[in-house]
């Protein structure tokens, strides 16, 4: 494993998107149309892979899935009745072409392809035993480490090579893969990446979240269980749940902000449950104000839940420009700089103001303190910063792209401080119970957890066995990315 990834802009960062489609003749179209939908969980990368019945067709590519899928000449190569397909965030391995999945490869019994979301937190271990007994990587991607697991296991059908290799793993994943005759789906023992089943008239599909179920109109069946393996062939949907029981850890920072709001995350509307988080919050740290202005897009859900809480009107005190880039690909820091700005401008109606900023979250607080100051210099007579998501004080290892610790700002400073950097009349976070009842939990059962929440707790549900070790900055190959 490398060290957590991230980009300049100030968010924890989506991780990846995974889709699937067996038994439909337009595999590969649906796989694009899903991945459009999924587009969010990652933008530097995007592939897909399909199997016609006689051999596998590949196409990846860096950038957006409209970027490489929009062709009818590429969707048109990728003939098949099942299709797997991935956008990608780089968590692990640098961003480089070798890298962007699915991953293909050939074994004992035929091809495989597979791509996942989320990150595997004893890789670097597992690809150095490997490497001693002589495979050979091609990537820096911890996906290829189960590839080549899958490929030295001595079980006799792919499916028991299959647990035979995520028996051998630890981390957060959401797994797809593709065979010569079927469509493979798998969440890890703790569930803590979201993976869905749906169904489009005779064809199953899986899917990170419901949205792409959506885009293309298929019914959502149900979520894949933690630890459940679901397998889609001729002769319907399969499940084995062959790994040992444990208490399930889903991702609450998914809810907060990752997952698009329209998703619905295990039975629970991720829209609705961003209103009640903002509900909480204004019962947690009201104060006085004339508005509740969102900082848009994420912070919007909350911010309605605040201003119905609270009876203060809402109001977008703050418009997004959608059509700027990523700030990352600016090229110096004064440039970098101009970012929010760029994405973000005051509106006039919050002159003579005393305003609620509501957000998901503070990671370095550059962003949030650019924020503030586009706010008062539009005339606003005070600013409070209200923060749906409590303080992040640790990086996520289980394929979230966060910064080092000693970069997230509530890890350096008490809220009193962070207040003051920011430049906000006052701030305040959600508590962890808060957010825990937004859940529909009475609050945290600290002796058993329903979420993974280590970002805000240090309570890290998987063993982090390659940080643990060390190695969590390492060179995995000499080839210099391409
Ligand atoms: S550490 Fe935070 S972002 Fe990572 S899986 Fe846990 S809750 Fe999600």
């Amino acid at each position: 494993m490398v060290t957590p990834a991230c980009g300049d802009s100030d968010h924890f960062h989506d991780e990846c998107g995974v889709f699937g489609v067996y038994g439909h003749p337009d595999a590969a179209a649906l796989t694009a149309l899903g991945l459009h939908a999924l587009q969010h969980r990652g933008q530097e990368a995007a592939g897909i892979v399909t199997y016609d019945g006689e051999q596998f067709n590949a196409h990846r590519g860096m950038g957006l899935v409209g970027d490489n899928f929009s062709s009818k000449d590429v969707v048109a190569k990728l003939q098949g009745y099942s299709a797997i397909g991935h956008v990608r965030y780089a968590t692990t391995g640098e961003v480089a072409m070798r890298n962007v999945q699915p991953l293909y490869f050939e074994i004992e019994y035929g091809g495989l392809a597979i791509c996942h979301n989320g990150n595997l937190t004893n890789s670097y271990q597992l690809r150095r035993q490997l490497v001693k007994r002589g495979s050979l990587f091609h990537t820096t991607s911890d996906t290829e480490v189960i590839n080549h697991l899958i490929a030295t296991s001595h079980q006799g059908t792919i499916i028991d090579r299959l647990v035979d290799a995520l028996r051998q793993v630890e981390g957060a994943y959401s797994l797809a893969a593709l065979t010569q005759d079927s469509v493979i789906g798998v969440r890890d023992p703790l569930g803590v990446r979201p993976l869905v089943v749906g169904r489009l008239a005779d064809a199953w599909i899986i899917a990170s979240e419901t949205c792409a179920l959506d885009i293309i109109g298929a019914e959502f069946v149900r979520d894949v269980e933690p630890g459940e393996i679901v397998t889609a062939d001729a002769e319907g949907l399969h499940s084995i749940k062959p790994f040992a029981h444990k208490s399930e850890r889903f991702c609450i920072f998914e809810y907060i902000y990752f997952a698009r709001p329209d998703s619905v995350v295990e039975g629970r509307s991720v829209y609705e449950v961003r209103k009640r988080i903002g509900e909480e919050l204004a019962r947690e740290s009201a104060v006085d104000a004339d508005i509740v202005v969102p900082v848009p897009d994420s912070g919007v859900p909350a911010a309605i839940g605040y201003a119905q809480e609270s009876g203060i009107p809402f109001e977008l005190g703050i418009i997004r420009n959608h059509y700027v880039g990523r700030t990352f690909i600016e090229p110096t820091d004064q440039i970098r700089n101009l970012g929010v700005r760029l994405k973000h401008n005051a509106n006039r109606n919050l002159t003579g103001k005393r305003v609620i900023l509501v957000d998901d979250s503070i990671v370095r607080g550059t962003t949030s303190r650019k924020i503030v100051e586009m706010v008062r210099n539009a005339g606003a007579s005070e600013v409070h910063m209200r923060i749906s998501s409590p303080p992040t004080t640790n990086s996520c290892f289980y394929g979230i792209a966060t910064p080092d610790r000693d970069e997230l700002l509530a890890a350096r400073y008490n809220v009193d401080a962070m207040a003051r950097l920011i430049g906000v009349d006052t701030l305040a976070f959600i508590s962890i119970d808060g957010l825990y009842k937004a859940m529909g939990r009475p609050g945290r059962d600290d002796g058993a957890p329903r979420f993974c929440d280590a970002c805000f707790t240090g309570d890290y549900p998987i063993p982090l066995v390659d940080a643990e070790d060390g190695k969590i900055s390492v060179q995995l190959s000499l080839l210099a990315p391409a």
